[in-house]
């Protein structure tokens, strides 16, 4: 069984992947996983990827798809995978068709994590973290007993750069201008499963492993 999952920044997509890898004892393919460990089996697309990271570049889609045609072409994939972050472009998601075909595997199911765009503000612009320990608080949900304050260290608390409402516009905006041709590809196939993300993460959990139960082969 072959899943991708995609989401908006602050949608909870990584904790999600992470269930589901879990449960379902799928591999996790993500594009930086696969760079890494396609570089430190110093294979010669990853020595290739390696010269564009060192060099502060993009690593470009031509790379990007030899590497994911090394990955999935390992024995470890008959088990099934959940691909994260990949494809983000509808040409890669066109290019990872090409592929799924060359390799003999295709996807089940694409499940999108959706959270209203104001809740999204929310939950990235109230996000605080520990500067010593990394504990993570949020001004409304779950604040520090003492404001600004870590409860478990007693550091300094700080707002990462990227969760200002700025950044944050421009990277939905991104987001959402690069995925919405890949979600209508995939539901002209009709792979889709939209999820509400917007609730506590075992209500996410018990809507995306219905889904993933009702595409399951065995
Ligand atoms: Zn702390």
């Amino acid at each position: 069984m072959n899943l991708l999952i995609m989401g908006a920044p602050g949608t909870g997509k990584g904790t999600m992947s992470n269930i589901i890898t879990k449960e379902f004892e799928v591999v996790h393919v993500s594009t930086g996983d696969m760079l890494r460990a396609s570089i430190a089996n110093g294979s010669p697309v990853g020595l290739e990827a390696q010269n564009y990271m060192t060099s502060g570049k993009l690593v470009p889609d031509s790379i990007i798809h030899d590497i994911i045609v090394e990955r999935l072409g390992q024995k470890d994939m008959d088990a099934g995978f959940l691909m994260d972050g990949y494809p983000r472009t509808l040409e890669q998601a066109k290019d990872l068709s090409l592929i799924l075909d060359e390799v003999g595997k295709k996807i089940d199911l694409v499940i999108n994590l959706y959270v209203d765009d104001e809740v999204l503000k929310e939950r990235i612009t109230g996000r605080r973290l520990c500067k010593k320990c990394g504990a993570i608080y949020h001004t409304k949900n779950s604040p520090a007993k003492v404001e600004g304050i870590c409860d478990v260290c007693g550091s300094e608390l700080y707002t990462r750069k990227d969760d200002t409402l700025e950044s944050l516009v421009t990277r939905l905006n991104e987001y959402y201008g690069n995925t919405k041709p890949v979600l209508d590809y995939y539901k002209e196939q009709n792979l889709v499963v939209e999820i509400n993300a917007d609730q506590a993460v075992e209500a996410v959990f018990a809507e995306v492993a219905k889904a993933i139960e009702s595409v399951k082969h065995d």
